[in-house]
């Protein structure tokens, strides 16, 4: 009997009119769990683009008999997202075919012990990577691997060890680089570290960088991973740009420096926030600023700081979220017991999604919150002076792509 393991396509309800800029990513959970079946097969409904009834017909055609879906994407709290999406698989599968769907909706084998990626079970030329991820390159063909799994931290409204049941363990480092040699053999230089949090100064992480740097590949590769401001050093940016990172994305959150502390995402100043990003700067790396309003603290003086802050650290792309409250964080728990009307549906958890339900602070409704962060990212990203910079950095065409990006209205 053929098991079929199915990524749901999830795209339009958890991008809405962005999901063109978004990535396509890699289905590394998915493609792992189905190595461990022999003879399975891999489908990819958001990389094949198959609609519902595309999907029964590939499964009549491969005489499938088991389904299995993994309701989530590359980050743990698409797991909330896409349990629709798995729900909705299981039931047309079922009445169409009379196949039972098993959904996993935490990961239920350790990505540790499953072996190199085998990427001859997806489409690779299907795969594409964000619009920022590809600014000056010439192709977005994307991929992924991953050098650990969890996080050693512990961030309120984050549910990273809920997904996968365990805390921070690394992977052996030849395997990282394996896995990294495959996909430039596939012509795939656009890759994704998956690690919730790579850039961490350990002799774990050297050793990938200097596994990297060593392969003979670093000078093509453009990987993006994510940092703390208080996990990297001077030499460690250094040794990652030399493996071939040219993006790191770290967590900001807020503007506020009592807000972010209080948010358990660190002690750090805000001094320190901007040392460290022209430090990487200097090293050769962007920066991905990741900044949140909506905290319960937040007022309209609150997150008008931390768009201050985002825009003098002029963070090469910014991504601004609304505070949301993932089941299985401690946050949600928190909202729960102020009786917060939390979103119950997966695409209300969906940043991009029209039907996304922002929560409220104490002093701010989840509406004007959400108001905020739209304004704020049009604010952003039209800025004269941000474009300037870009267009040093990246050329014209970036720049053009960009103010293609602020004609797009999420929302109407
Ligand atoms: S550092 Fe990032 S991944 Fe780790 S607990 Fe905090 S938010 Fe989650």
């Amino acid at each position: 009997m053929l098991t079929a393991f199915i990524k749901p396509n999830a795209k339009m309800d958890q991008y809405g009119k962005v999901a063109g800029l978004s990535a396509i990513e890699l289905p590394v959970w998915l493609m792992l769990f189905a190595q461990s079946v022999p003879g399975s097969v891999v489908v990819d409904m958001e990389a094949e683009g198959l609609d519902h009834a595309g999907l029964v017909a590939r499964l009549g055609s491969l005489k499938a008999g088991r389904a299995v879906v993994l309701a989530t994407g590359s980050h743990p709290s698409a797991h909330v997202q896409q349990a629709e999406a798995a729900q909705a698989v299981r039931r047309v599968v079922g009445e169409a075919l009379g196949i039972t769907t098993e959904i996993h909706d935490r990961l239920p084998f350790d990505p540790l012990k499953a072996g190199q990626l085998d990427l001859a079970r997806v489409p690779m030329v299907k795969y594409r990577a964000h619009n920022w991820h590809g600014w000056g390159r010439d192709d977005l063909a994307y991929g992924a691997t991953f050098a650990s799994i969890s996080c050693p931290f512990h961030c309120d409204f984050c549910c990273v060890k809920d997904f996968y049941g365990s805390g921070y363990r690394q992977r052996d480092p030849g395997a990282v680089v394996e896995d990294v040699r495959a996909l430039v053999e596939n012509g795939v230089t656009n890759i994704k570290m998956m690690d919730e949090l790579f850039a961490i100064d350990n002799p774990g992480v050297h050793a990938v960088c200097d596994g990297l740097a060593a392969s003979g590949l670093a000078d093509r590769l453009n990987i993006w991973a994510y940092a703390r401001i208080d996990t990297v050093t001077p030499v460690l940016l250094k040794k990652m740009r030399a493996a071939g990172i040219r993006w790191l994305a770290y967590g900001i959150e807020s503007g506020n420096e009592a807000i972010r502390a209080g948010a358990a995402k660190g002690a750090f100043t805000n001094a320190r926030v901007r040392d460290v990003v022209a430090m990487t700067k200097a090293a050769g790396i962007h920066v991905v600023g990741n900044f949140m309003f909506g905290f319960w603290e937040d007022d309209s003086v609150t997150m008008r700081q931390t768009l201050d802050l985002a825009k003098e650290l002029a963070c090469e792309y910014a991504n601004f979220y609304c505070v949301t409250a993932y089941p299985g964080s401690r946050f949600y728990d928190e909202m729960k017991a102020r009786g917060v009307d939390l979103p119950a549906a997966g695409a209300e958890y969906a940043q991009m999604s029209p039907r996304f339900k922002p929560v409220p602070s104490a002093k701010l409704s989840g509406r004007d919150i959400l108001a905020f962060r739209d304004a704020a990212f049009m604010e952003y990203f039209t800025d004269a002076q941000y474009l300037a910079m870009m267009a040093r950095s990246f050329g014209d065409g970036t720049v053009a792509g960009i103010r293609a990006m602020t004609k797009i209205k999420i929302r109407g």
